[in-house]
């Protein structure tokens, strides 16, 4: 049998697929899987799922391998499974590129972590030896785990909170407002594969633990890891990120005002537009809040459905920018306690902060 060294993306990826977090994925996609999703949003069969799953490969690995042949996966010198390879495919990725994220731009993150994906892609159904371990296990929870958290709490409602930073204020606001209407909470970071100036998993993982065990109602709020990376696909990648949401069992997802997006590639709408177009075929629905911010008159976070001062007042309006804060921290300054919690600062500071 033939091997295949993966990657960390890889093999978060292979992760995903078999405990439930892609479901009904089994495996990596199939060439007629990929175009289906990228064309139509949905797989053959006719199942939502908006952003493509695949395995990249050298063409000269990818010239040993035949069609239904069984090829070991492995990672970091561990045998950690194999796929059974069903399909063999390139694709023009700058097409492909235009499909999945609106632009060919090689400019935009998404697009020209693509382009630098290898030249081959194999799909088929993947199987893994055992439960994948790796450094962020402990803090990650599996859909079955989710699901059986909630159903031990009698959660009828739980609402999912995506992000990929540590916590500020609005974001605190945003999951107290949810808490008012459902039965629990699952803070969900993403924190797979991250960027240079990305902020390192624990400072996220640090950030939300100071700041739920001091100021949140310990009993309704789960906090779990997800390894997979941001695709900063807009509007598909916010579909995808609420279909995730539906397999660890939440019934209600935040989408924000241009969700994972970047720059100025998306309207600012798109992606909850998208998703609310989708929410009854995917099986949960989409939470849309008015953009919080900080008004200096009301003295507190707040948003235009309950403070005026947007139109009556605007210089009284500052904006909590995630982008602004993680500056501030980078030159080793401390963010004002109206935008992020001394704790969730001390919490960041007491690891390193960013990837390198
Ligand atoms: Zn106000």
């Amino acid at each position: 049998m033939k091997e295949l060294l993966l990657s960390q993306n890889q093999f978060f990826e292979v992760d995903k697929i078999t405990n439930g977090s892609y479901h009904p994925l089994s495996g990596f996609m199939t060439e007629k899987e990929f175009y289906s999703v990228i064309d139509k949003y949905t797989l053959p069969d006719g199942n939502i799922f908006s952003i493509p799953i695949f395995l990249d490969l050298s063409k000269e690995d990818a010239d040993k391998l035949k069609i239904n042949s069984k090829v070991k996966l492995l990672f970091d010198n561990n045998l950690i499974g194999e796929i059974l390879v069903e399909s063999i495919f390139s694709c023009d990725k700058k097409k492909c590129a235009k499909k999945i994220y609106g632009t060919d731009d090689s400019m935009h993150p998404g697009v020209n972590a693509f382009y630098k994906t290898k030249e081959i892609f194999i799909g088929g159904r993947v199987t893994i030896k055992e439960k994948l371990i790796h450094k962020l296990s402990q803090y990650e929870l599996t859909p079955s785990q989710t699901r059986y958290i909630f159903k031990e709490k009698k959660w009828s409602t739980v609402a999912a909170f995506h992000t990929r930073n540590p916590p500020h204020c609005a974001h605190e606001w945003l999951q107290k407002k949810a808490l008012e209407s459902y039965d629990g909470l699952l803070i969900h970071p993403i924190l797979g594969q991250k960027k240079p100036g990305d902020f390192l998993p624990m400072s996220v993982i640090n950030g939300y633990q100071a700041l739920i065990s001091k100021y949140y109602p310990l009993n309704r709020v789960v906090l779990s890891a997800l390894t997979i990376s941001g695709r900063y696909a807009g509007p598909r990648e916010a579909l995808f990120h609420a279909l995730i949401r539906r397999n660890y069992g939440c019934t209600h997802i935040i989408i924000g005002r241009d969700h994972a997006g970047v720059n100025s590639y998306y309207g600012k709408y798109d992606s909850q537009d998208l998703c609310k177009k989708y929410e009854d075929a995917l099986g949960i629905k989409i939470i849309k809040y008015k953009e919080p911010y900080f008004c200096w008159v009301c003295n507190s976070i707040t948003n235009k459905n309950e403070c005026d001062h947007i139109s009556s007042d605007p210089d009284s309006i500052e904006k909590v920018s995630g982008t602004e804060i993680r500056s501030l921290l980078s030159s080793g300054l401390r963010p004002p306690q109206h935008l992020m919690r001394v704790e969730v600062v001390e919490a960041i500071y007491s690891s390193n902060m960013f990837v390198k």
